[in-house]
């Protein structure tokens, strides 16, 4: 549990450390989340302090496999669109990012090494689209091996073909599937349901039960507990999060509180579990790309 947004990652290596890990094929992690509001409950940083709980789980879950991996410091200056009508949410122009991707890139590429495998904190379609575009043009300015971590639904959701060099996805999921799966390795869907427990009825997507258990269980000194446990269900559907989803105004009548889910249903257990499960996806579909 930390609320330390460098800990485990390479800004607390000495650069001795740092090129010596190069040296011995060390991966690279790198997640890009956002500032944003996350409801009356959870602070506006929960983008970014879930991604790097993940990938402090990422990284044990490689070590496991025979993988050596840092975790790059975090980006946060992402897009919002979706809560770009509520306070302290802020943007950044796609372009902006993509060429902040690209140099980081290069250097990373100086310090001689090969790989970048790229995460997402943040659901919102646009902010993932450009960290996609950022990837391509990372890869057009080096001979770095770019991927973005993400599973089918996302790629799908961001029109983005299941064979496009730049994804790496769960094993399994290299072939489009119908329906949605209740599993994640970035925040685009709702958490996995129990073996034998139903689907949600109600969608839960932001600030609701699925991130406020990762919060709990990484970083519950930062949740209001005594706020989130009052909060009654959105019980919002899915023609409910297509209007969400248009953003600003909209998403701000349709949550006018600012989360979409089920907050109170919270627990640090769900939060441990979908935060390990997510991490040994990701690792699965890591060691699969560097077996090819
Ligand atoms: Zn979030």
């Amino acid at each position: 549990m930390s609320t330390d947004i460098f800990s485990e990652t390479l800004a607390e290596m000495t650069w001795y450390e740092v090129e010596q890990a190069a040296r011995d094929g060390a991966v690279l992690l790198w997640a890009f989340g956002v500032i944003e509001q996350h409801g009356p409950h959870l602070p506006t940083g929960t983008d970014v302090y879930i991604p790097q709980a993940r990938l402090r789980e990422v990284k044990r879950e490689l070590k496991e496999r025979g993988i050596p991996a840092l975790i790059v410091p975090p980006y946060y200056w992402g897009v919002n669109v979706v809560s770009g009508a509520f306070p302290a949410s802020y943007r950044v122009r796609p372009e902006i990012i993509r060429e902040l991707m690209a140099d980081v890139f290069q250097s990373l590429e100086g310090d001689g090494f090969q790989r970048v495998f790229c995460f997402s904190g943040h659901g919102d379609a646009l902010h993932n689209r450009t960290i996609h575009e950022g990837i391509r043009l990372g890869a057009s300015r080096t001979k770095l091996d770019l991927s973005f971590v993400i599973d089918a639904a996302l790629a799908t959701r961001l029109s983005i073909p299941l064979d496009d060099p730049h994804l790496t996805l769960p094993p399994g999921e290299e072939k489009p599937a119908g329906g949605i799966r209740f599993f994640q390795v970035n925040s685009s869907s709702p958490s996995a349901p129990e073996a034998g427990e139903a689907p949600p009825r109600y969608i839960d997507v932001h600030a609701g039960r699925w991130e406020s258990s990762m919060m709990l269980a990484s970083c519950a000194g930062l949740v209001r507990d005594e706020v989130r446990r009052t909060l009654r269900s959105t019980d919002l559907g899915p023609e409910d999060l297509a209007v969400w989803r248009k953003g600003f105004e909209d998403a701000r009548r349709t949550t006018p509180l600012g989360y979409f889910g089920d907050p109170a249903a919270a627990s640090a257990d769900e939060g441990r579990r979908t935060l390990k499960s997510a991490a040994a996806i990701a690792a699965d579909a890591i060691a699969a790309r560097l077996a090819r």
